[in-house]
């Protein structure tokens, strides 16, 4: 059938509907709990890509978002080539399974050649992608059970100089933007004044817009999240503040970073962006972001790998 016959033909059927009102309870009400129910059984994926120099506070940030330890090996300044290497943990919170991977970029901007630096990542973003590109080509395709690794969002870490980004920053972001979820995040923003943050914020979203890069929107088509997801998107890109140390405030321990002259909170909002960042990552968006990843990023690799699968069989 020709591309018009197909919706001539599906209009048709939608002018053939009838609502029909039922007469008593029938059951079908309880689909949305069916899908909750399968969904809590199967268990959640999420894969978190950092980016950042070595140093930076990537593993601290980790361990404050998700509170835990991932006993995390700190890396070398040394390393010849920059390596993606990743680590999966299984948590749970109530009932709610979650199969995490974090993945480190080992050795990223400590080389001299900074082009090796993005392209150990688009390769690796690019292999997770065809991996299940793969899996979903066989005959006997076990997507169910798979382990998907696709990444679903890459936290990018800004180093706190107050002089806007690298160009190391501008070209790794944008080689990244069409593969993935990306939120740049201002590392140790303790490290920067108060005033000198705004302003740094404000160079930074400069510089993506003025050089094309497009990062991840929370967003606000939801209308149970378009309040905050609209709120949160003008603080971007947050400041961050991560740490393993914890201090009593009250009667509470909280992560905080002591020094001579007084203690930064992690999740005091006056300190910085860091309650911001896990309301957005974790408790309002990470569905948002695992399905951009597969219809958005994902569909448009698949799409260009499947054209060149076809350009090679007509040859
Ligand atoms: P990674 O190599 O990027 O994983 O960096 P780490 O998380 O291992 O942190 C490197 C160092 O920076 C450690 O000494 C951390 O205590 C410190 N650090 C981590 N987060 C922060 C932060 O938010 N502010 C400050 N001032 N130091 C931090």
């Amino acid at each position: 059938m020709a591309g018009g016959d197909i919706e001539k033909a599906k209009a048709n059927n939608e002018s053939n509907i009838r609502n029909l009102k039922l007469s008593g309870h029938v059951g079908f009400d309880s689909l949305p709990d069916q899908l909750v129910n399968k969904s809590v059984q199967n268990g959640f994926i999420f894969n978190i890509l950092c980016i950042g120099e070595t140093g930076i506070g990537k593993s601290t940030l980790m361990d404050s978002l998700f509170n835990t330890s991932f006993e995390s090996q700190p890396s070398p300044h040394n390393l010849p080539t920059v390596k993606l290497k990743a680590h999966t943990y299984e948590l749970q919170e109530s009932n709610v399974r979650l199969k995490l991977t974090i993945v480190d970029t080992v050795g990223y901007g400590d080389q001299i050649n900074k082009e090796e630096s993005y392209k150990a990542v688009v390769d690796y973003i690019d292999a997770q992608f065809e991996s299940y590109l793969q899996e979903e080509l066989k005959i006997k395709r076990s997507l169910g059970t798979y382990h998907d690794t696709r990444i679903h969002v890459c936290l990018y870490f800004i180093c706190p100089t107050g002089h806007g980004l690298k160009s190391l920053d501008l070209v790794c972001m944008k080689q990244l933007d069409k593969k993935v979820n990306i939120i740049p995040i201002i590392a140790k923003a303790d490290t920067v004044s108060k005033n000198e943050l705004q302003k740094f914020k404000s160079k930074i979203m400069a510089e993506l817009q003025n050089n094309g890069v497009s990062i991840y929107e929370f967003p606000t088509d939801d209308e149970t999240v378009t309040e905050v997801n609209t709120s949160m998107n003008s603080h971007t890109p947050f400041a961050v503040v991560g740490s393993t140390e914890f201090v009593r405030v009250g009667n509470k321990m909280m992560r905080s970073r002591q020094y001579p002259w007084g203690t930064v909170q992690v999740e005091n909002e006056n300190h910085c962006d860091f309650v911001k960042l896990r309301e957005m990552l974790i408790r309002t968006n990470m569905e948002d972001m695992r399905e951009k990843t597969h219809a958005r990023h994902y569909e448009l690799y698949r799409k260009r790998r499947l054209e060149q699968v076809r350009m090679l069989c007509i040859l």
